[in-house]
């Protein structure tokens, strides 16, 4: 890892230059983050764990057409991705009030919305991401009329499969933030991909039967054993080998040398 050129360094993931132009090799810490990093902890194998269930999310959502800068994983902390531009939006889907929207209108966490609404957020750190109309992404430029209907057509289409892929495995999708970049093919032409990762760290994950949380929830309220949710979640997900108990870096099903 330390070979290559570092491009960016987040709060949970580090990027690196590829090995071919237009690629980016992207690393995923164990450094979790939350309250806009004033929060700060280390979880011991969060970040192998994330990068295996967001390969598996963006692969499963390529396979029913939806363009993802995922490429393959290398390794068992990072993948191939393509490089794109990122727009400063975090794309925001809420089925169940959870978070900030109880917060904002007085709602109780739990309570089923009356259809699934998609929020955007400003990704700015210094200004805590903070909620903004379309008005906002339009005047200021952040993003097209037309990269926003997009955006949201392809945001529906996620959350769709997403809803399906983990109640078939007995989770309810609370909420979820997605990220999107623009791409320039080699011909030249520019497209929108999702971006970024799809991981108990960007959605919130409720059991079907019991509301236990399995997301990032854990950390940021202190509820205690975060990692072992997010090895829940892969396990239910078939993409660890069963015995959940076992330290997730060795019961990691390989498809891959790592
Ligand atoms: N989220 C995220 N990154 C952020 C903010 C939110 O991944 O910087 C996710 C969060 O995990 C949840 C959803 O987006 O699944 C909605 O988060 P919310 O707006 O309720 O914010 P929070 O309660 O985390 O402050």
């Amino acid at each position: 890892m330390s070979r290559r050129k570092q491009i960016y360094e987040g709060k949970a993931k580090i990027l690196f230059e590829g090995p071919e132009p237009g690629t980016l090799v992207q690393y995923f810490k164990d450094d979790a983050t939350a309250f806009n990093a004033q929060k700060k902890a280390t979880l011991n194998g969060k970040g192998v764990l994330n990068n295996r269930i967001s390969e598996h999310i963006m692969i499963n959502l390529g396979n029913i057409g939806i363009p993802t800068h995922f490429i393959k994983r290398l390794n068992m902390r990072e993948q191939l991705i393509k490089q794109v531009e990122i727009i400063p939006l975090e794309v925001i889907v809420r089925n169940t009030a959870a978070g900030s929207i109880c917060k904002q209108l007085g709602l109780e966490e739990g309570t089923r919305l009356p259809r699934s609404i998609i929020e955007f957020c400003y990704k700015k750190d210094e200004l805590a991401d903070p909620l903004v109309a379309e008005e906002h992404i339009t005047a200021f430029g952040w993003a097209t009329p037309a990269e926003i209907d997009e955006i949201m057509a392809i945001t529906l289409r996620v959350n769709d499969f997403m809803c399906g892929m983990f109640a078939g495995i007995g989770i309810k999708l609370i909420d979820f933030k997605i990220e999107f970049g623009r791409y320039t093919d080699k011909d030249g032409s520019e497209m929108i991909l999702l971006a970024d990762e799809i991981s108990p760290d960007s959605c919130r994950l409720w059991d079907m039967e019991t509301d236990k949380k399995l997301d990032k929830d854990r950390f940021r309220r202190d509820l205690g054993g975060v990692t072992e949710a997010y090895t829940e979640v892969a396990t239910r997900l078939g993409i660890l080998k069963e015995n959940p108990k076992s330290a997730p870096t060795l019961s990691l099903v390989s498809d891959q040398e790592d």
